[in-house]
């Protein structure tokens, strides 16, 4: 397998995974709004059926998904939590084990923790930065291993390399929740790992306006078993939000090129203002990991964490006096959002685990969109500077 550089991804997404119509000609694929395919006999058809089961726009942005990494067609979903569970039901029975990195977006903590658990699969969740953790957290009766990295919201990296070969070893599956560089920036393939999990609602759509979930494999049986349990649970992706998905894919590769660019700029600012305690951004000088993610990802992404001096007071002090910058649960769009993890997106994580993964309660996370970076730090300093003076 060649390993695929910017240029080739910049075309693929543009181009992979749909031709012109024979009929009519038409550059885009069309938005087939039926749910219904009539069949010219009785056991033929012209492979779709039912949209439950398959639809063709929702088959070009499977293609054309699948192709940014090499790999067959994804299967996608509603949301990337309907991904993320139509994985599970795919590879686990009850009284398996799962082992997941331990800062991981908080749906897949309220699944594993307040739903499978109920149906026997337990989980460990363990500190990936270190593999040997992830080494000793296996089992017997461990069926996959689910890692997210750079994870949210800390940023922390785990070895995808690493992992892999861990996981080879064991003889079960490496699944990398890629949802923060997507295909453009990491590849987990490349880094022996075997399957891709995406929110395509973030980055992938990257324009806030749909929701969506994929999961890219080259292991065609498992390819078979997720098409088989989405049409049974029943969570497939419209037509309509494939076809947005599919406009969002064609400037991926270069809106995650600028949204980085942009989050290095902001987060060198963070870093000298005297008022943030903490920058947390991957290809920053001080970030602790900063060799392996320089081994692994392409460049830093789109996302940075912040700690404001004085702690989770003056945190929402600057979240509420930011006016650019909107106060958001999302990230991965054009526009800048801001989430307090604490008390939006993390908050059903329980606090013991919180608090060893430092998810602490003045922590802001800030998806950086493309705006002009001057003006984003500029509403970062009026906020920044407002709160040193009402705080003196
Ligand atoms: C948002 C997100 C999800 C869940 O995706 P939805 O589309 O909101 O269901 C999973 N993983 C990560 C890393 C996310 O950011």
């Amino acid at each position: 397998m060649t390993t695929l550089v910017a240029n080739d991804i910049a075309t693929l997404a543009i181009h992979a995974g749909h031709e012109p119509d024979p009929f009519t000609g038409a550059l885009l694929t069309p938005i087939y709004q039926t749910t219904t395919y009539r069949q010219e006999a009785v056991g033929v058809d012209r492979g779709y059926t039912y949209s439950r089961a398959g639809n063709p726009t929702v088959a070009a942005l499977e293609k054309r998904l699948g192709a940014l990494e090499n790999a067959p067609p994804a299967v996608c979903f509603s949301t990337g939590m309907a991904a993320t569970t139509a994985l599970f039901f795919a590879l686990l029975q009850s009284g398996d084990h799962v082992v997941v990195s331990d800062v991981v977006y908080g749906g897949t903590v309220r699944l594993l923790n307040q739903i499978l658990s109920k149906y026997g699969v337990t989980a460990d969740f363990v500190d990936g930065a270190d593999p040997r953790n992830i080494q000793e957290a296996i089992r017997p009766n461990t069926k996959l291993v689910f890692i997210e990295t750079p994870a949210n919201p800390t940023l922390k990296l785990t070895d995808i390399e690493a992992v892999s070969v861990i996981c080879r070893e064991a003889g079960i599956p490496l699944v990398v929740d890629n949802t923060f560089l997507t295909a453009a920036l990491q590849q987990p393939f490349e880094l022996g790992a075997g399957i891709s999990l995406y929110s395509t609602t973030k980055f992938i759509e990257g324009h806030n306006s749909t929701l969506g979930g994929a999961i890219v494999t080259r292991d065609e049986s498992l390819l078979e078993q997720l098409r088989f349990v989405r049409k049974t649970l029943g969570a497939p992706q419209s037509p309509l939000e494939a076809w947005l998905t599919l406009r969002g894919l064609t400037t991926l590769p270069w809106r995650m090129k600028l949204h980085s660019e942009h989050a290095l700029r902001i987060a060198r600012w963070l870093e000298t203002h005297p008022s943030v305690e903490a920058v947390h951004y991957p290809d920053l000088e001080s970030f602790p990991q900063r060799e392996l993610a320089q081994k692994q990802q392409q460049n830093g992404g789109g996302v940075l964490a912040f700690e404001v001096v004085g702690g989770i007071k003056s945190g929402v002090q600057v979240m509420n006096s930011l006016k650019l910058c909107s106060l958001a649960e999302n990230l991965g769009a054009v526009e800048t959002l801001v989430t307090h993890p604490v008390s939006m997106t993390h908050g059903d994580v329980p606090p013991e685990q919180r608090a060893e993964t430092g998810i602490t309660d003045g922590l802001i996370r800030l998806s950086v969109g493309l705006e002009s970076p001057d003006d984003i730090i500029a509403d970062l300093a009026q906020a920044l500077n407002a709160f040193q003076g009402g705080a003196s």
